[in-house]
């Protein structure tokens, strides 16, 4: 392939600009009906077709061979010159980008004053990056738009039209302003659908996919990107090929990520990622990817649709909608959005990615209104466990000022006070209350049941909204039983040992539930081997333990409203 494909396929005809077709027959018209403007300003992002659109504009006004239709015919001497943006007597391309100062306005406006080459010739300058221009530049500029010479033309292109209405607003009144569509996936898949059958290439749909993705907006960009993957080798574009070419990250590796986060499996976190940065991947170019795979299992979720999304990763998604919470995923997307703009400057970037997913693993799950309800509703008063490790005065949770908002629920629905009979006889369904000890009979408690049960313990504290409590507990490991029933559990680290210490009389009870006997809990700390593992949820747990040892208020209010302390 001797010619780019983004220079091969760019339009020569208005007809041909597709998806800013809503500007290309507007300008036609105009040419058709002898109303061109004496200057237009071409809004948009990159890769848009601003300046493809203002060369046919000019090719248009200085083709050769004039059609009725006013299309360039593209083969005459001057549209050929115009197209390939060489040098022409009647089009001048300007980047302001690089002419800024007020000699090349002056320039600018002297050569403004050259008639055309020939009566039925149009002068047109092109200048791109506009919003680059100096005031300066653009006082000239207003000088000549108040009295513009005959068949001149000024195209102003620019990613940044607010700009120029900061340093050049009266320019404003005297444009007409175009402003070009962004370019979606689905354009961009149409066109290389279109360009690559032209070349006799065949392609599967998710490198389509994955191309008119990584071209974000950009038509140039994923011409541009489909040479880079042709360059590696003649044949068909495979989604293999295109990741190579673009130094992709399997789709696969994405799902696993999101697999790592519903499963709350913090601590894998760091393997996982440092895996893929041994591969080489751009942490930059991974985080739009867990953004993209978040938001189109959000949409999931809600029962939307997304378009751009293979078919494989679609199953998966849907394999997965009943395990997030709408409500989760938003304030995943949104911590990821607030890390963005500083993620992009970080030198820090595996560090930045890795604490995001630590952060979205350990991410309090919003609970299950009524799961929380039947936790604290049947019978406020028998929350104060009997335990031994009871060591606060019971709060009385329906005086609490923190109160009113469940008050108003539990009134609501008086559904929830039902007995707990009605509940399926699954463990999480159970409430820690020693006065309502569940039908069932239960075992006596050994080392060997409680670990063997230790899931479930875990499910009845996360079910009655403790969740920095379960978190605890789903990194402790039961340590010892003894036969007077004292329960030795040892904590994952020594900052996890405070939250299970303040909470054992809910582990206690949660027990109690489960098994005949327990009749204390004793909190240790795990061998060396997990020591200093300072992870989010053990500073959160920590903090949390403390400010809860000295304010038994906010420890009631805590587990009333499921509070999380924010940081
Ligand atoms: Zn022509």
């Amino acid at each position: 392939m001797s010619l780019a494909l983004a220079r091969k396929y760019r339009p020569k005809r208005f007809a041909d600009v597709a998806v800013q077709s809503h500007v290309a027959t507007t300008l036609r018209n105009a040419i058709v009906t002898d109303h061109v403007a004496h200057a237009y300003l071409f809004c948009g992002p990159r890769g848009t077709g601003k300046t493809t659109l203002a060369r046919v504009l000019a090719m248009a006004l200085n083709c050769e061979n004039r059609r009725e239709d006013r299309e360039p015919c593209g083969v005459c001497a001057s549209c050929t010159r115009i197209w390939a943006g060489s040098a022409s007597l009647d089009v001048v391309e300007i980047d302001a980008a690089s002419n800024r100062g007020v000699d090349d306005a002056r320039d600018l406006r002297e050569r403004a004053m050259y008639a055309p080459s020939g009566d039925d010739h149009h002068k047109v300058y092109i200048i791109d990056e506009a919003h680059m221009l100096t005031r300066e530049a653009w006082n000239a500029l207003l000088k000549i738009l108040e009295e513009p010479p005959p068949r001149v033309v000024f195209v102003f292109a620019t990613t940044e039209p607010q700009k120029i209405a900061q340093a050049a607003a009266p320019v404003l009144s005297r444009v007409q302003r175009f402003d070009l569509k962004r370019i979606g996936p689905a354009d961009v898949r149409d066109r290389l659908t279109t360009v690559l059958k032209a070349e006799k290439i065949t392609a599967e749909p998710d490198a389509l996919a994955m191309l008119a993705r990584a071209a974000d907006g950009s038509m140039r960009d994923a011409l541009s990107l489909t040479d880079q993957v042709l360059s590696l080798g003649a044949g068909n574009i495979t989604a293999q090929r295109v990741r190579d070419a673009l130094g992709l990250v399997h789709e696969d590796e994405y799902l696993a990520l999101l697999d790592l986060i519903v499963d709350r499996r913090a601590g894998d976190v760091f393997a996982a990622v440092g895996r893929l940065a041994d591969f080489g991947v751009d942490f930059s170019l991974l985080l739009s990817g867990i953004a993209d795979i978040l938001r189109a299992q959000l949409a999931i979720v809600l029962g939307g649709t997304v378009p751009d999304l293979s078919e494989h990763i679609r199953a998966e998604l849907d394999k997965r909608k009943s395990r997030f919470v709408s409500g989760d995923l938003l304030r995943m997307l949104t911590l990821l959005t607030d890390l963005e703009p500083h993620f992009r400057r970080s030198g820090q970037q595996q560090l930045l990615f890795e604490t995001l997913l630590v952060r979205f693993a350990l991410l309090d799950r919003t609970v299950n209104l009524e799961d929380v309800l039947k936790g604290m509703g049947a019978a406020p008063a028998t929350r104060s466990s009997g335990g031994g490790g009871a060591r606060r005065e019971p709060v009385s949770y329906d005086n609490s000022p923190a109160r009113p908002p469940r008050a108003t629920l539990l009134a609501d629905h008086p559904r929830v006070a039902e007995p707990r009979a009605a509940v399926p006889a699954k463990p999480r369904a159970a409430v820690p209350a020693d006065s309502a000890p569940p039908a069932k009979p239960r075992q006596p408690i050994d080392i060997n049941r409680l670990a063997e049960h230790w899931d479930d313990l875990v499910e009845i504290i996360r079910a009655s909204g403790r969740n920095v409590l379960a978190s605890a507990l789903a990194d402790a490991t039961p340590q010892a039983v003894t036969a007077s029933g004292v329960i030795t559990i040892a904590a994952g680290s020594e900052t996890l040992a405070p939250a299970i210490e303040s909470g054992a009389e809910h582990v206690l009870a949660a027990l109690r539930t489960l098994f005949d006997g327990p009749q204390r809990v004793a909190v240790s700390v795990a061998g060396q081997a997990k020591r200093g593992r300072l992870t989010a949820e053990n500073v959160l747990a920590d903090r949390t333990a403390m400010l809860r040892k000295n304010a038994p208020l906010l420890d009631a209010a805590i587990e009333a409203l499921d509070l999380r302390l924010v940081d």
